[in-house]
């Protein structure tokens, strides 16, 4: 019989980590320091716990202090989790839900599981998703299909079964586009814009793709422009005349079969999860999607381990504007 595959590490620990509150703090900061702590404030790893006087238990909100600069710090400092009181329990879980839940977690099923009030579990959530925007990663190479739908707003009746001729044009709608540049067998990045104009896209898909790939859309008359620059060219599929995919000399398949594919999975998780996402949050929800997509190799342990780590440097509180 062959040896039971040893699961990973990370997720027993995960696990205990959402019911006891050191083994929380433990679990972050072994997330965020694997070669040992070090000061946030000035890097210096000459630092130690402290301990509550004449024992050899750790000091009751898990503090260190920094011998080069003498400060005290958490595990919290400069993460999302700075200046927040919920506890890392709670945040621990809250992790564990938004990486390995594949249809995406509501802050109301957060708020029903926690015991938390809405408020704080929506703070807690957006932070959350706040800390899985990829930021300055590399751009996507090779053939990227762009296309754009329109999500969010409020719910209609009438739009179950979504017109995509009309729902390009956005008509009637307050829906907001979003759109997806989608690396074939890679990476996918989205952008919400305010409409879709081929300045926007091109303005999109100079900041995600590299000027040497090869850009697949559909028919939609913006593209050409904002397409013209890349080197590897542009093609299209065109949806008008019922053709889905278009087969070149060689073999390649023109059709952006990928970026709708994202597309489905991030409407159903918004129909799913989110019973009202307004647009000016839109954003953070197509970045954790965005997030789950790019990690979907990883087993989920690391998924959650990644997301930790991508906490780090992204403090915010409820004042900055970039939350309104
Ligand atoms: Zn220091």
């Amino acid at each position: 019989m062959p040896a039971k595959k040893p699961g990973n590490p990370i997720l027993d620990q995960l696990k205990s980590a959402t019911t006891d509150e050191r083994l929380a703090v433990e679990f972050f900061e072994r997330m965020r320091w694997p070669e040992g702590a070090a000061c946030p404030r000035c890097g210096d790893v000459d630092v130690y716990q402290m301990m509550q006087a004449g024992t050899d238990e750790r000091q009751e909100n898990f503090r260190w202090r920094c011998r080069g600069c003498k400060k005290q710090f958490t595990v919290r400092v400069g993460t999302i989790m700075e200046d927040s009181p919920i506890p890392l329990k709670v945040w621990a879980y809250a992790f564990w839900s938004a990486c390995a839940s594949k249809k995406g977690v509501s802050s109301l099923q957060i708020q029903r599981e926690t015991g938390l009030s809405y408020k704080s579990s929506l703070f807690m959530m957006h932070r959350i998703r706040w800390a899985m925007v990829e930021s300055g990663g590399a751009p996507l190479f090779g053939t990227v299909e762009v296309d754009e739908t329109y999500v969010g707003g409020k719910p209609r009746k009438a739009n179950k079964v979504e017109d995509r001729k009309s729902a390009k044009r956005g008509r009637g709608t307050d829906k907001q586009p979003v759109v997806a540049m989608v690396e074939r067998g890679g990476r996918v990045r989205t952008r919400v814009v305010a409409n879709v104009t081929a300045a926007n896209l091109e303005e999109a898909m100079r900041e995600c793709v590299h000027p040497s790939a090869c850009i697949v859309t559909d028919e939609l008359n913006v593209y050409p422009s904002a397409a013209r620059d890349f080197a590897g060219g542009h093609k299209t599929v065109k949806h008008g005349d019922g053709e889905y995919v278009k087969y070149e000399a060689d073999g390649f398949a023109i059709h952006t079969n990928t970026a709708e594919g994202f597309f489905s999975l991030f409407k159903r998780a918004l129909i799913g999860a989110y019973h009202h996402v307004s647009r000016e949050h839109l954003h953070r929800y197509a970045a954790e999607r965005e997030f789950l997509y790019n990690t979907r190799k990883m087993d989920d342990a690391d998924r959650v381990a990644t997301a930790i780590r991508m906490a780090e440097g992204k403090r915010l509180t409820y004042k900055q504007p970039a939350l309104a």
